[in-house]
């Protein structure tokens, strides 16, 4: 409900003056119906034009907030991957969203600068290398097995991910989430901070968390 407009001390009370507060706010519920359904009726495939605070309101419309919000939460993982491998991560993440809305959703929260709610609370967790280059010839990196569903461990609980490593074809140099190169040349970590650990193939644990739990043992 609105507030009131005026305060009781200005307006004495009326039932003209109440019957008018109402229709107010029936014509507000009105327009808030009329708004969501134009947003809700939106073809998300057209939107090229359309201004990205638009496509995030049609999007959460459609999907709800917490589903966008979480995918909008990795979409600065889901960047560094070929365009195939985001759709595989995606659908290990959402299988029960149905694959034309998971497309959908991937290219409109792509398209979005940044998510105003995304952070580290958010419901899925991906876990790429930090660059989509080579760090020696600067090419492309490509896929070279499956995306890997993995658990992650945080101060909040516990959350899925997906683990993705990719490869240099021209180098054969390896790119994990955590360290980068091969089995012939070595291993080298990363110049970026990396939030999480990984603790085994398939569980990661938020680093933060892991300095908590040592400092308390
Ligand atoms: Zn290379």
């Amino acid at each position: 409900m609105a507030k009131r407009r005026k305060s009781s001390a200005s307006v004495p009370f009326s039932m003209e003056s109440l019957r008018e507060e109402v229709d107010i706010e029936i014509n507000n519920e009105n327009k808030g119906s009329r708004i969501l359904a134009d947003l809700g009726s939106l073809n998300l495939n057209r939107l090229d034009h359309v201004s990205a605070d638009v496509v995030l309101c049609s999007i959460i419309v459609k999907f709800g907030l917490s589903l966008v919000g979480s995918i909008a939460g990795v979409a600065p993982s889901l960047r560094v991957l070929p365009l195939v491998v985001q759709h595989q991560v995606l659908k290990i993440l959402c299988p029960t969203v149905d694959e034309g809305d998971r497309a959908c959703l991937l290219q409109c929260v792509l398209k979005l600068p940044k998510f105003p709610l995304a952070d580290n609370n958010t419901a899925f967790h991906v876990f790429t290398p930090p660059c989509d280059r080579c760090s020696r010839c600067h090419s492309q990196l490509a896929s070279y097995n499956n995306p890997v569903l993995v658990a992650y461990h945080h101060l909040n609980g516990a959350s899925k991910g997906v683990k993705v490593s990719l490869k240099c074809n021209r180098c054969g140099i390896y790119y994990g989430y955590s360290k980068y190169g091969n089995p012939g040349s070595g291993w080298n970590l990363y110049d970026e901070p990396r939030i999480a650990v990984e603790a085994t193939d398939v569980c990661f644990v938020q680093r933060l968390l892991l300095r908590w739990h040592v400092s308390l043992a």
